[in-house]
């Protein structure tokens, strides 16, 4: 018998989240996550994968699986620490390093997992965390696991991060103070402002951590914002995730030697969760291996990007001020939104609404994700859709 205050629970929270519209039906594919998407027969231009430069669907990287599963098996048999350590992972991990420019590496599961198990295995309850109002999900709960005290900047204001951290650190209530940021934010393509966070950090003394899950493989010709900004040996952890523009899964953080062997022995997820699966490292190495090789794929994204956003403006479009291809197309009203997201849709393509609360009241968008897998007829097809619907509901 199940519980009764738990079906009771889950019915009432469903409904209610039903009735407000809140509920989100998930719709399989039928294709690869390409950037022409089948959903329920329908092909449809995608916009709304992060896999931004193709490499998801890309032969070499499937090849690399393949030719891994059939040398090591589909799973890595352990957690790192007992024997799930092939030395496929410590190529990738000396790769990571490679192409990050630190010392070292560390690969987990995801990237969720990465702020789960970075931020706890240095920081405690007697630290605190100056963070980005904006953060994402996982940077939030891996602050709340490491029980410091959280303390909310107000996005991208370097002035209100300059009194916090003078705050926090005149206090002399914490041991450590760490700032943590997304390197790029996800919702409107913006980039961190690292030079002034450093310095900020040089000032107070202050640990720095960037997640850079969208930026790796954008920006930086491909190394990440923090290279893009030339501060590689400015920036104690860098996150990564493989699952976005490497195009395949898992998470990272580079760094030191000293910080890397810590998290080695101390963080969970590394110690208690099983390790990526073969074919995940081996296609991983080989997708680094491209980016590092060429910026011909790095390239095409930003021309697409530039293009799209190009083609979206000029028609009368508010897109907001994205700094990477990252292209929101901002309706405001939230009905109107998910109303032009569908109609997007009925007409061929795929652009998710992103409304409160994810983004401010106010202020829902269509995102739009290009890729170096779209052709610019792809992006034409998409560009006079925008318009039909633009016109239609007269947003345009
Ligand atoms: C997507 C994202 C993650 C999660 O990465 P996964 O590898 O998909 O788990 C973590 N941090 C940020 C900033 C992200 O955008």
């Amino acid at each position: 018998m199940s519980s009764h205050i738990l079906n009771q629970f889950l019915s009432e929270n469903l409904e209610d989240l039903k009735n407000k519209g809140l509920y989100n039906v998930i719709d399989p594919l039928e294709s690869p996550n390409g950037p022409i998407i089948k959903i329920k027969g329908q092909e449809l231009i995608n916009l709304s994968s992060n896999n931004y430069l193709g490499l998801a669907t890309d032969d070499r990287l499937k090849n690399a699986a393949k030719e891994s599963v059939d040398k090591y098996g589909v799973g890595a048999g352990a957690v790192r620490t007992i024997n799930g350590t092939l030395e496929l992972h410590t190529r990738l991990e000396e790769k990571l390093a490679e192409f990050k420019h630190t010392e070292a590496a560390i690969a987990y599961q995801s990237g969720f997992n990465c702020n789960m198990a970075a931020i706890s295995a240095v920081m405690d309850k007697n630290d605190a965390i100056l963070s980005d109002e904006l953060n994402h999900a996982s940077i939030i709960d891996g602050c709340r696991l490491s029980r410091a005290k959280i303390i909310r900047v107000n996005h991208s204001d370097m002035d209100d991060l300059r009194a916090k951290a003078k705050e926090a650190k005149e206090s002399g209530l914490y041991n450590k103070i760490m700032v943590i940021t997304d390197g790029v934010f996800s919702m409107d393509g913006d980039i961190a402002k690292l030079p002034e966070i450093v310095e900020i950090a040089e000032e107070f003394d202050l640990i720095t951590y960037v997640d850079d899950a969208h930026g790796s493989g954008v920006l930086g010709k491909g190394a990440g914002t923090v290279k893009h900004f030339g501060l590689s040996d400015k920036i104690d952890f860098q996150i990564g995730t493989l699952s976005k523009a490497i195009g395949v899964v898992g998470g990272y953080v580079a760094g030191k030697k000293d910080l890397i062997d810590w998290l080695k022995v101390r963080s969970r997820p590394f110690l208690f969760s099983t390790s990526l699966t073969p074919a995940d490292v081996a296609a991983s190495i080989r997708s680094i291996e491209i980016l590092m090789e060429s910026t011909e794929l790095n390239e095409r994204l930003w021309e697409n990007g530039d293009y799209l956003k190009k083609g979206l403006k000029s028609l009368g479009f508010n897109i907001g001020d994205s700094e990477t291809p990252i292209t929101p197309c901002i309706i405001g009203d939230e009905v109107k939104t998910q109303q032009f997201s569908k109609r997007l849709y009925e007409e061929g393509v795929y652009a998710k609404s992103i409304v409160f609360p994810t983004v401010a009241k106010g202020t829902g968008r269509v995102r739009n994700m290009p890729s170096a897998a779209h052709t610019k007829e792809m992006l034409d097809q998409a560009i006079s859709v925008y318009e039909k619907v633009g016109k239609e509901l007269e947003i345009i």
